[in-house]
Parts: C-alpha cells; structure tokens; sequence
C-alpha cells in the first residue's frame, strides 16, 4: 500500500487510520449483508443500525438527553448560516452574532437576510487574534439567540469556555472543534458541524438542537429548509449521506475505544503544547499568530520572519512529507491541523522539521 504522510489538512482533514482500514475492508460488501455501503438503501435494516449506532455513540460521547435530536443533514456548516436564522429567528426577528472571524462573517451574512443581526462583539479590528472577553459582550436579553463558532479555524482561536448567555438560547458553529473534548451541551440551544474536520468525510452536516426550538420552525418554510422536518424523520426526509454518516459512526466508535472526549481532550493538548511551547522557544523565528489564552487546540497559526521563509518552509515541508501547511489565503503565513485523529509523533517530527529548518536560516 502507499505509505501515508502527514495531513496537516484544515478540511477535510485527516481521519484515523484505524477507521479508514475498516471502511476499506468492508466497502466491497459489509460483513452479513453481501452489499457495499455505498450500494445499500437508506431505508434498509443495515443502514437503520448504522445511523442509530452513530446517533447513540455521539450521545454517549458528549452525554446528550432525549431533550435533544442529532439531525445528519447536507450542506455544510454553510448550509446552518441560513437554516439557523430561518428556523430559529422568527417571531422576534433579531439575534445577537459573535463575529471571531471569517466563518461568523458568512453566518451573519445570511442571518441578515433573515432579520436584525446585533454584532454583540467583532475581533475584527485586530484581525480576529483573540476570542472577545464576557464583559466585552453587548448581548441583548431579548435576542432570539446568540451564535457563537467555538474555534476558528481560518485565525487559529477558539473559545476556552461558552460565552454566557443569561436565558437566551446559544447556538454554536462547532465544525472545526466538535468533539475535540466534552462540553455541557445542556448550555446549547443548538450545535451543529460539518464532519470534514473532526468528525467524518464532507457531505454531512451534524446538528443537535434541543427539542423546544423545534416549535420555533415554521411550516411556511421550504421543506428541506426545516428542522422540524428533519427531527420528525429521523434524518431521513430524503436520502441522506449514507457514507458520511457510516464513517462519522465508525469514528465515533474510534473516540469510544479510546476511552472517550476526556482522553481525546488530554492527547489534544499534549499534541498542541509540543507545537506552541517550541514556537514560544524558537526566539521569534516561528511566531503564533493567535494571543496565548485564545489558543486553539485544533488550527495552530503561525508566520515565520518573511514570506520568502514561509514559501521556502511550506515548499520544503512538503518534500519531506508534511502537506497542508499553508494558512488560509486570507491571512497568509502557516497553519498545523491537528484535529482529534492526527498523531502524537506527526506533532514531534514536525517540530523537528522545524528546529532544522530554523537552524538552517
Ligand atoms: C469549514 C468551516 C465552515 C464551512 O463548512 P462547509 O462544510 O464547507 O460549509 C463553517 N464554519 C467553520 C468554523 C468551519 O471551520
């Protein structure tokens, strides 16, 4: 077989090995079924098992009640900027945005279409290096709701715990941290992710929201368009990502046998530590971009001392078997993934890639 280098891919993003050799060895014909997953109905017994599994293994993960419906749906997280506001603003017609980057940019962009948006804080003016501090908030306590994305992946920040809220419902764009550790879903009126980064290939969308706010979807709105719709079918109003939703329930199987989010959340941040606490010794060569107590875990942004350096990394780094390390080409410089399934020993050979690099130049 080609021997796999490291994926330091923003998104899609590296998936665990153990994973990717199941899926392989069962495409053919799933084990007692004769039949690929790619070739089986959504409605078959199979495949009712497989979307069931994935539902009770993201609830056993994070410790979701029955208050909440898992929805898999398509689209992307791009898809949310619109169905959140659709769903959840009316009668109200205003929610609060907590605008930390690019991706709170775009869902602010369509909940304008649908209401008032009251930007309660933008770290816009110095260029999203930070996550706003809770007294720098200005919520309004009759919004509809206030969305949040808990780590940007584009800027390398993330949220160290939720914004508080007071009583009105918390949504959150989690796509490029979800389930990188356990968080009290209970404090959420709606979470949702696209798989690509954390949780499973492109194509399928994870979306827990709680059950009240189900009431809120009117049935005026376009029917795919509808959460109600959704929980009431099981996901299966039409045909969803039947592979999406096997992998994200093979992964999800991965994070049980690890021993669960605590475990994962501990790997994350020796993984992160081993890459931030050598950029903090580097004398400035490998400077992060993000301000220490916003941090990610999971996007690790960083410049080094010119572009013509940052070129010549990126080029050499990929020769040696280190892909997908350049930034986001809104903000330049480098940036290491390293989501839940990304190992350990990849983090140390990058960062003694690094110290021979640096040493180098
Ligand atoms: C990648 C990403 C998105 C966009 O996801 P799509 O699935 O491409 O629509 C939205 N929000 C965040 C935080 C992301 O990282």
């Amino acid at each position: 077989m080609e021997k796999r280098i490291y994926n330091f891919s923003a998104g899609p993003a590296i998936l665990p090995e153990e994973v990717l050799k199941e899926a392989q060895e069962n495409l053919f014909s799933l084990p007692g079924v004769g039949m690929s997953i790619l070739e089986i109905s959504h409605r078959s017994k199979t495949f009712d098992e497989i979307i069931q599994g994935a539902d009770k293994n993201l609830r056993q993960l994070l410790g979701i009640s029955d208050d909440y419906s898992i929805l898999f749906l398509q689209g992307g997280a791009t898809l949310q900027f619109s169905m959140v506001p659709l769903n959840l603003m009316p009668p109200k017609n205003k929610a609060d945005y907590i605008s930390t980057g690019v991706w709170a940019k775009k869902a602010i962009k369509e909940a304008k279409r649908v209401g008032t948006v009251n930007v309660a804080a933008s770290g816009e003016a110095e260029n999203f290096t930070r996550i706003p501090k809770q007294e720098e908030l200005k919520l309004d306590p009759d919004a509809a709701y206030v969305h949040f994305t808990s780590n940007n992946t584009i800027y390398g920040t993330e949220w160290k715990k939720e914004p508080e809220v007071g009583s009105v419902p918390l949504v959150c764009d989690a796509s490029s941290d979800f389930m990188h550790k356990k968080i009290d879903v209970n404090k959420y009126a709606l979470i949702y992710a696209g798989a690509q980064k954390n949780l499973g290939p492109s194509g399928v969308t994870v979306v827990i929201v709680r059950k009240d706010m189900l009431e809120r979807s009117q049935d005026t709105l376009h029917t795919y368009l509808n959460y109600k719709i959704h929980a009431e079918n099981g996901s299966m109003y039409n045909t969803p990502t039947t592979f999406g939703i096997y992998i994200i329930h093979l992964v999800s199987k991965w994070l049980i046998k690890l021993g669960g989010l605590d475990v994962m959340y501990k790997m994350n941040c020796e993984k992160a530590s081993i890459l931030y606490d050598y950029m903090d010794e580097s004398d400035g060569f490998y400077k992060g971009t993000a301000q220490k107590d916003s941090r990610s875990l999971m996007n690790v942004t960083f410049r080094l001392p010119n572009e013509e350096l940052e070129k010549k990394i990126i080029e050499e780094a990929t020769k040696a078997g280190f892909s997908g390390l350049k930034g986001h080409r809104s903000v330049g410089g480098l940036r290491a993934s390293i989501y839940n399934a990304f190992p350990k020993q990849g983090v140390a050979d990058l960062v003694q890639f690094m110290k021979d690099f640096k040493s180098r130049n």
